[in-house]
Order: structure tokens, then C-alpha cells, then sequence
């Protein structure tokens, strides 16, 4: 055991943490910093793992945030397959699984979330995955590479990103899930049947409204899920992609407070209730000053990134670069990328701009006539007046004519 001190201790090495660690840096400080991750890679970029990663356009050394040498070119020490198991909030001390005990000056919590578990019979068959890290990727791959009938479980961005990429790579894939169409419950089911529409002129079988009822196998390996419909469908490897949960078990057991998402609550300053411990990135619910939600928790990575940023300047006691409207992106193999800034938690219209046929077009979520999200395929231009009209009342009729310009009502 090693008793030791730091300035900087950051729980987690995904998106947050790291840019925490190369925003204290870039600020010009001079303090020492602890990352500490429990994955056996340093920070990487986890979103190439349904996408080039899994297609295998992409090696691990081409996903590492900052690369290989950024670490210790910048003496950001790095742990990996250490967990924090304790914090000791009011002492400002952690205890790590290698048996080092740590007293830090400031510390960030960014420790992501975890894959929300499908609790069904033949859960534990070979074959049966879920997707979060590289490592899940890689089991994937080689499971993938004997395959010929996948299925993802769930319609959302997992089952959808990674029906694309193994149905490009020559698999046949089929897609079960409970909402009607893909993405419907994000984007609604105009642009989600559009998505889907894409998705099965590549091939991609798309079953709606059904419930998996067991994944069935021979000899300890998956070979078909069931529906509780009775659909059974051929299936050598399953992804299921059902959601994730902040993973707060540290934040609970040092006593922080929790908000209504199940994350960590923390301020405008990524501060969270006890004085020094601060939370950023997919476990943290943020008082947001930008998003009329108030309080809000999302799981994109740049939004990670951004508030990895912003909780820097808080641990050095800076001022936090001005908040953003949270962004996130998709690609669904080569097929199609589209990008979007909201949440919206509802909406009552979508108004769309341009023409689905062609491939370009933004569709804008309009919630009591206020913008409440946008979604743009190959608009960058609307993207960006959808920030400047993000939140506001709009003409619905000028967002519809493309000869007009999006302007406040
Ligand atoms: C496969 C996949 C594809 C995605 N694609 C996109 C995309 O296209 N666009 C997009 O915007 N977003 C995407 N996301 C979401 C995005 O990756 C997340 O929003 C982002 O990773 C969140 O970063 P984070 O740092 O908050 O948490 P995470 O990336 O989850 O990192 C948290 C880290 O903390 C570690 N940890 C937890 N507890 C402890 C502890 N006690 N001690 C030590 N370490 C601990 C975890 O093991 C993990 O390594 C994707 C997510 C996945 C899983």
C-alpha cells in the first residue's frame, strides 16, 4: 500500500476524463494529475467501437485519444485496471484497487455508464454480447467473423450502428426491437422510418414491436432469439444494445447527492455536493443553463468532452467556458451520417426542410413553436441556425420553405 497525494485525481478514462486532463494542461497547469481507468486501454475513443473499429478500418493505436505518447508527453499519469473503490469525500481521499491510497487537491468523477442488462433466459449463451469498450468489440469481431445470422437486440443507436457495419462486412442482420421504428424514440417515427427505410434497402431485416422473450442455444452457444410473440430468428451472434445506466456506485457510496436521472447532480460548475468532488460526461446530471429541461443527463461524447472542459476550469477555480447545446452524430456505415443538437424531451410538430429522397434534408422539432431540437443529413447550414434558434419561437411555414430563411416567430 502506498500513501500517496496529487492535485488532480480523475476517476474514468473515457471522453470526460481525458479532456479534464488535456484541458488542465492546455490551461497551463503545472499541478500533478491521476487518471485512473478500470479498462486495460487508456482513454480511447468509444465511439469507433461500433463503427471503424468494429469494421476494422480502424486499429486500437488509431482510437486512442491524443495518442499512444500523449500521457507521459504530458505527465498525466495514467492507471489502467485500477478501479477507485472508495472516496472519503469530507477527507478528500480515494482508495484504489492496486491498495494506493490517494489525497487529492480537486477531483473529477466521470465513470460513464454501464450496458442496462436484458434479464431473459439464455442470457449467459455464447455469442450473446453487449457493446461499451474496445474489448467488447473485439469479442464481437471474432464472433462476427464465424457468423452468418446476427441479430442486435434494440433499435436505437447501438443495434442500428452496429446492424450498418457487420451487414457492410457481409452478414446478414436482423434488427428486434420493441419501438415500431428504429430511433423512434429520439427522433420520432418520420425520421426513424426514414433511417430504417436505409437500413433495409442494405438488406437489414427490421422487426418492430416485439419483445424478446429468451435467446435460445445449443451446446452453451446462442442459435435464435424469441420473441414473446413467437418470432424466432436464426442468430449465430446477438448484440444487445438496451440502454445504459450512469454508473454512480462510487458517487453513492461516498455519499453525493443524486438527481432525478439516477446520475450525479452537480451545479453550473460541475460541482457536485460535496465541496472538491466535481462530475462530468455520462453520469453526470448537470443544472443546465442552456437546455430548457433545466436538469439534464445525455451520453454523447462530445457533450462528455465539452463538460470534461468545462469542469477543469472549475477544479483550477477558472471561470467554465460558456455551456453548449448538447451535439451528437451517427453514421450508419458509409450509407448515412446525421447529426443533431437537442434533446427534445417532446415535441408537438417536426417541420422538414429540404427532401428526405435526396438525402438532404434537416427536420426540426418544434415543441409549443419553440425550437426543441434539430436534426440535419448533409445541412450543416441549418445545424448552425438551430443553435442560434435553439429554444426560441419559430415560423413553422419558413421553416418548411426553403426559399425563406429559419427566423424567430
Ligand atoms: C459503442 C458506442 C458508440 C457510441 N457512439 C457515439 C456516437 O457516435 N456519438 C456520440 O455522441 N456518442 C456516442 N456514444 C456515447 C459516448 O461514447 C459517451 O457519451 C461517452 O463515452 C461518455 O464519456 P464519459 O467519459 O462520460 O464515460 P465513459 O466513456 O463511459 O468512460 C467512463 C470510464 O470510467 C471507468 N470507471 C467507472 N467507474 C470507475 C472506477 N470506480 N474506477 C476507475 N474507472 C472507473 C469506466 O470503466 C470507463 O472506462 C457511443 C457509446 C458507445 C458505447
Amino acid at each position: 500500500m502506498a500513501e500517496r497525494e496529487v492535485d488532480f485525481l480523475i476517476v474514468g478514462g473515457g471522453h470526460a476524463g481525458f479532456a479534464c486532463a488535456q484541458a488542465l494542461r492546455d490551461a497551463g497547469e503545472r499541478g500533478s494529475i491521476l487518471l485512473v481507468s478500470r479498462e486495460p486501454d487508456p482513454p480511447y475513443d468509444r465511439t469507433a467501437c461500433t463503427k471503424s473499429y468494429l469494421a476494422g478500418r480502424a486499429e486500437r493505436e488509431d482510437v486512442l485519444l491524443g495518442g499512444r505518447d500523449w500521457p507521459r508527453e504530458h505527465e498525466v499519469e495514467v492507471l489502467v485496471r485500477t478501479s477507485v473503490l472508495k472516496l472519503a469525500a469530507d477527507k478528500k481521499r480515494a482508495a484504489l484497487s492496486n491498495k494506493d491510497v490517494v489525497d487529492f487537491g480537486a477531483a473529477l468523477l466521470a465513470t460513464g455508464a454501464m450496458v442496462r442488462r436484458l434479464r431473459v433466459d439464455g442470457s449467459k449463451l455464447g455469442g450473446v454480447h453487449y457493446m461499451r469498450a474496445l474489448g467488447n468489440a473485439d469479442a464481437i469481431r471474432r464472433d462476427a467473423a464465424e457468423a452468418d445470422h446476427v441479430v442486435l437486440v434494440g433499435g436505437s443507436y447501438i443495434g442500428t450502428e452496429v446492424a450498418a457495419t457487420l451487414q457492410a462486412a457481409g452478414k446478414r442482420c436482423a434488427i428486434v426491437m420493441q419501438e415500431d421504428v428504429v430511433l423512434e424514440r429520439t427522433f420520432g417515427p418520420e425520421v426513424g422510418g426514414h433511417v430504417q427505410g436505409i437500413l433495409e434497402d442494405h438488406g437489414i431485416a427490421v422487426h418492430g414491436g416485439e419483445e424478446v422473450e429468451a435467446f435460445v442455444g445449443e451446446d452453451e452457444r446462442v442459435t435464435a432469439v424469441r420473441t414473446k410473440s413467437g418470432l424466432e430468428l436464426p442468430a449465430d451472434l446477438v448484440v444487445v444494445g438496451a440502454g445504459v445506466v450512469p454508473d454512480v456506485q462510487l458517487a453513492r457510496s461516498a455519499g453525493l447527492e443524486l438527481g432525478e436521472s439516477g446520475g450525479i447532480a452537480v451545479d453550473a460548475r460541475h460541482q457536485t455536493s460535496a465541496p472538491g468532488i466535481f462530475a462530468a460526461g455520462d453520469v453526470a446530471e448537470i443544472d443546465s443553463g442552456v437546455h430548457p429541461a433545466g436538469r439534464l443527463r445525455v451520453e454523447h461524447w462530445e457533450v462528455a468532452a465539452a463538460q470534461g472542459r468545462r469542469a477543469a476550469a472549475a477544479m483550477r477555480g477558472a471561470d467554465p467556458p460558456p455551456e453548449e447545446i448538447p451535439y451528437f452524430f451517427s453514421d450508419l456505415h458509409d450509407w448515412l451520417s446525421y447529426e443533431y443538437i437537442g434533446p427534445a424531451h417532446a415535441w408537438d410538430q417536426v417541420v422538414v426542410r429540404g427532401s428526405m429522397e435526396d438525402g438532404a434534408f434537416s427536420a426540426w422539432y418544434l415543441n409549443d413553436g419553440c425550437v426543441a431540437a434539430v436534426l440535419s443529413v448533409d445541412r450543416p447550414e441549418d445545424l448552425e441556425r438551430g443553435r442560434e434558434l435553439f429554444d426560441k419561437p419559430v415560423d413553422a411555414d419558413a421553416l418548411a420553405d426553403q426559399a425563406r430563411e429559419p427566423a424567430v416567430a
